[in-house]
């Protein structure tokens, strides 16, 4: 049997995750994280089949993450020699990079020009993937952009309507996050309907901490909720989706706020977490709203309303739909909010079948009655995955 194991990192402000996949069985040969870089004391967790292995040690960089990457494989494995290639997740691409593209100085410098457009996650992006470099100079690495997928919207769709001249001068568009799982998801939505991808319209919720959403054409995404930052669309864990871009001046006039604090307002003290006094998680809003809390019950319902307008906003763009996707924490996993979004568009032809969706069974399933118009499934998004094999197609390899 054959086997092309990738190295994929997603390395964060302070942490990096890793997995070793074989993107032919889809087998996870180890999966690890380091976290807490950056702080006096952090950890390493790495995983091989049963064994979990651990490490605490002061971890100041990234650099020193990467080393204790390395040497977490070689005390436990699977030998890194085995491995074809080391795929990176890259948040922003911007306007350059529109599909995984293989890592040399160039790619480096272009995504350091990139930092102010992304500039809480191109820097870790960058020293992890110099890191990993030193560490792995035997293999290709490349660069997975979660911008990507969308790099086929239309101009209508990524457009801003604001000065011409400005927004070309300072690339300020929509780019759209979250690209690989919406790639991820819906192809395998095609797989599970046993369709063509390219014959029919679908729209992806990927519903995490972070959270959007996308309207895709026969395979083609066409519309996004993230937009020139992760920060716009959908209400999320700690970030405010959609607001009154009048809002900034008004707290910088009444609030002395300036950009700093209102950015860092909106994007860490903002969405479920400021509607509610701090709880980002739904099982703990779920336990809140059980108790009859009247803040934890309106940042629900503010969620489903947003995330309702959505839905229906992009059915009317792609002139109806074949089906319609929920992913990532709360999408997999919290079947109230599926079902509140579903209720108020069953009118539209959504129809679920309650008992299909309290079912939890971390595989991909349809959750629609049998006459729903529109097919509604669940289906686990696996970034990691789908990063591996953009990688394995973007040094060659068919697997
Ligand atoms: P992600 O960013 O995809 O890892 O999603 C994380 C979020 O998923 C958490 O903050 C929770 O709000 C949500 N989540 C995870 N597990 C559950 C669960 N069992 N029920 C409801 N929500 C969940």
């Amino acid at each position: 049997m054959p086997t092309t194991p990738v190295l994929v990192f997603n390395c964060g402000s302070s942490s990096v995750k890793y997995q070793v996949i074989d993107v032919d069985s889809e087998a996870v040969w180890a999966t690890g994280l380091v976290e807490r870089v950056g702080e006096p004391q952090g950890g390493l967790t790495h995983r091989t089949g049963e064994r979990t292995e651990t490490v605490e040690a002061p971890i100041p960089d990234h650099a020193t993450a990467l080393e204790l990457v390395v040497q977490a494989f070689r005390d436990w494995g699977p030998d890194l020699g085995q491995v074809v290639a080391v795929g990176h997740r890259a948040v922003h691409g911007g306007e350059r990079f529109r599909a995984p593209t293989i890592i040399d100085q160039s790619v480096i410098d272009g995504l350091t020009e990139l930092i102010g457009l992304a500039p809480l996650h191109n820097p870790p992006n960058i020293i992890g993937i110099q890191a990993a470099r030193r560490a792995l100079p035997q293999v290709p690495h490349v660069a997975v952009f979660d911008t990507a997928f969308f790099a086929t919207l239309p101009p209508e769709a990524h457009t801003y309507a604001i000065d011409r001249q400005l927004a070309l001068a300072h690339g300020i568009r929509k780019y759209g996050f979250h690209g690989t799982s919406h790639a991820y998801v819906s192809g395998k939505v095609a797989q599970v309907l046993g369709r063509d991808l390219g014959d029919f319209d679908q729209i992806v919720c990927h519903l995490g901490n972070g959270a959007s959403i996308s309207a895709v054409q026969g395979g083609v995404a066409v519309e996004t909720s993230m937009g020139l930052t992760p920060l716009p669309g959908l209400v999320m864990g700690t970030r405010s989706g959609d607001i009154d871009p009048g809002v900034f001046a008004y707290l910088a006039r009444v609030a002395g706020l300036d950009s700093g604090q209102v950015d860092e307002l909106l994007n860490k003290s903002s969405g479920m977490a400021g509607l509610t006094g701090g709880l980002s998680d739904f099982r703990d809003i779920r336990a809140r709203i059980d108790q009859g809390d009247p803040d934890a019950q309106l940042a629900f319902d503010v969620y489903i309303h947003r995330l309702v307008a959505y839905i229906g906003s992009y059915l009317a763009l792609l002139g109806g739909v074949d089906a319609l996707s929920f992913t990532a924490g709360v999408g997999e996993n919290d079947s109230f909010v599926r079902q509140a979004v579903c209720d108020r568009l069953a009118p539209l032809g959504f129809v679920l079948d309650p008992q299909a969706n309290a079912v939890r069974s971390g595989q991909p399933r349809v959750i629609s009655a049998s006459q729903s118009p529109v097919t509604i499934l669940v289906v686990p998004t696996n970034e990691e995955l789908a990063l591996a094999r953009d990688t394995v197609a973007a040094i060659g390899i068919r697997s």
